[in-house]
This record gives C-alpha cells, sequence and structure tokens, in this order.
C-alpha cells in the first residue's frame, strides 16, 4: 500500500471547520501504531490483527496529528476512531478503572444540585460510576460492548446498546448526563452531543470529562509513549471542548482542571515502561514477557528507578492533572 498524500489545507477543523493554519504534532506508522497497542514480542498474533485492523481503518500506512491553530484542537488524520474489531482487539487484556477523580467531580457537581431524577451514564464501563448514585437515581448506561451491558444489567441498571435507542425510548427525560473520558475516541461526537442535548430535560445538565490536549502533548514528550491513535483521535481543550458544546446548544460553565498530584506521575511512569517495552531488545520488552505478575512486578519495580531519573527534570509539569472536566446546561 502506497502512503496517501494529504492536503491539509483543504482539511477542515472538525470542531470549528476552520480551514486555515494547522500544525503537525506527530506522525504514525501503522506498524508503530499496533506496537503501542500490543508489541509484537509481547503478543505476535495480535499485533498481527491490530495492524491489519489499524490500517483497514486508516486506509494508509501512516496517520498524522494535527492541531487546529485556530480553536486549539487536536486531531487525527485521517479522521477515523476506532471500531468494533479494534476495541475488540484491544480490550482483550485491558480492565476498566475503579473509583477516579472525574466520578467525585461528577458527584459533588450533582450533589450541590437537585441531586435525583434520572440520570445517564454514557460509555459507562461496568458502573462504577452508576451503582454509587443508585440510591438517589434511576441509573441508565449507554455501552457498546455487549458483555459488558450484560454485566450493567445485573447490577439493576437500564442499559442501550446505543444513543438512538435512549433518544427514541427517553427523548427529553433525563436530569444529568455524564460522559466521562469518551469524547476523545469519537469522530462523530457532534451526533453524540446533540443526542445529549436530546436526551436532557430543558434545564437538564451535561457533564463531561476528557484528556487535555497540552497534557497530553507533554506526556508524550517526556514519556515517549504516545496517545495513540485510532484509540484516542481527538486532542480537545477547554475552548474547542465549548464551541463544540455551545454548537450543540448547551450553556456551558467554566473548565475545572484535575488537581495537581504526585499519583499522576505514576501514571506517567507506567507509560513511559510500557513505550520501553514496544521497542525491541530493550529489558522492560523483556519484562513484559513475563506472564506471571508476581514476577514482573518485581522487575518492572527496578527498572522503574532509572526511568524516573530520566523523567525528574519534568516532575513539576507531570505532577499536574491530565484531564478536565466541563458542565454543560441543555
Ligand atoms: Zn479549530
Amino acid at each position: 500500500m502506497k502512503n496517501a498524500t494529504f492536503n491539509y489545507s483543504t482539511t477542515p477543523c472538525p470542531v470549528c471547520d476552520s480551514l486555515s493554519g494547522k500544525e503537525t504534532i506527530n506522525t504514525y506508522t501503522v506498524s508503530e501504531a499496533a506496537a503501542h497497542f500490543c508489541p509484537p514480542t509481547r503478543d505476535q498474533d495480535r499485533n498481527q490483527r491490530l495492524l491489519h485492523c489499524i490500517r483497514r481503518l486508516w486506509k494508509a500506512d501512516e496517520s498524522k496529528f494535527l492541531r487546529c491553530l485556530d480553536c486549539g484542537f487536536g486531531f487525527g488524520h485521517p479522521y477515523v476512531g476506532g471500531d468494533e474489531e479494534f476495541y475488540s482487539i484491544l480490550h482483550e487484556q485491558k480492565g476498566y478503572p475503579g473509583w477516579k477523580w472525574d466520578f467525585d467531580y461528577a458527584r459533588n457537581k450533582i450533589n450541590a444540585s437537585s441531586g435525583s431524577g434520572k440520570l445517564l451514564d454514557v460509555g459507562a464501563g461496568e458502573g462504577q460510576f452508576l451503582v454509587r448514585m443508585k440510591e438517589n437515581f434511576e441509573c441508565f448506561a449507554l455501552e457498546g460492548s455487549e458483555t459488558t451491558r450484560n454485566e450493567l444489567k445485573s447490577k439493576g441498571i437500564t442499559v442501550f446498546a446505543d444513543v438512538t435507542e435512549a433518544v427514541e425510548q427517553y427523548p427529553g427525560k433525563f436530569d444529568y448526563v455524564t460522559v466521562f473520558q469518551v469524547l476523545e475516541h469519537l469522530s462523530d461526537f457532534r451526533d453524540l452531543l446533540s443526542a445529549c442535548k436530546r436526551l436532557l430535560k430543558p434545564g437538564g445538565n451535561i457533564i463531561l470529562t476528557v484528556p487535555d490536549c497540552d497534557a497530553m502533548i507533554l506526556q508524550e514528550i517526556v514519556t515517549g509513549c504516545a496517545d495513540m491513535p485510532p484509540n484516542h483521535i481527538n486532542k480537545w481543550t477547554p475552548n474547542s471542548l465549548k464551541i463544540a458544546l455551545n454548537e450543540a446548544g448547551f450553556k456551558t460553565s467554566t473548565a475545572i482542571r484535575q488537581p495537581d498530584s504526585y499519583a499522576n506521575i505514576t501514571g506517567a511512569l507506567h507509560l513511559k515502561l510500557i513505550h520501553d517495552a514496544t521497542r525491541k531488545n530493550t529489558l522492560a520488552s523483556q519484562v513484559y514477557k513475563l506472564r506471571d505478575k508476581r514476577v514482573r512486578v518485581p522487575f518492572l519495580a527496578l527498572l522503574a528507578i532509572p526511568a524516573l531519573l530520566k523523567m525528574a527534570f519534568s516532575f513539576s509539569k507531570l505532577r499536574k492533572g491530565g484531564s478536565f472536566a466541563i458542565s454543560g446546561i441543555a
């Protein structure tokens, strides 16, 4: 397959539609992307399936990440997110995270206002947020994975497979819609946001969290670990997310940044080790071959020492929270 030639000057910004200035943040080849999600040294078969899947999605051997100089939004080009096949391969090893900052932010915000009614969580995972909200809310989930949907149902949560189904059954019925760390994955974010507007009662609230564009760019420079498409194809800034929410008909609040914490450095360290493991003949790539976690973890702890020293100059920046939250009124 030959490399497609992209014409940036005719590529509109997906958020503000501007055709003018864009900078290239990064370029990734299909094999770099496949190795990022699963290095061939760890699982050759899975790496090859990812390789074919990503090439099919990109219809090219590489993808660029561009940034709109007008609104600050960063986006993958070609502008295509992961599909069902991509995520089914990706999720063979990945679990859902536990309680996180995003949930605390939303819960405090919801409890500070009415604190009851109908609540929908978009991309609900295994329902970590909803099960903690069930006491005061009638809880609904939108979840793409069938296995996870069954798990949510077993927890007494009403589940939709897609947003169209939700809009057909409950138009204008929700008091709150939460969208945690979803919008960085979607090329059709406009459809999702306008569907959320239709789902909410007039005056209802949408609460979103996303990774912060500048934090992701910094993290990639310091750790070497890419914020890789087609998993993440959007890098949001507070300004660009406000534009998208306003366009969907929401009145927006001021964005709130995730608090600084030394725990954020641990996350960056983990990414650095993952990145080292994607390169052949590194110690990290050998350690990640160890299947038994009880053996692997002590070796990783040893590798963490030189990795930490390499990142030492950036500690103050890496302490900064990597996400921000924003809310909107329908
Ligand atoms: Zn723009």
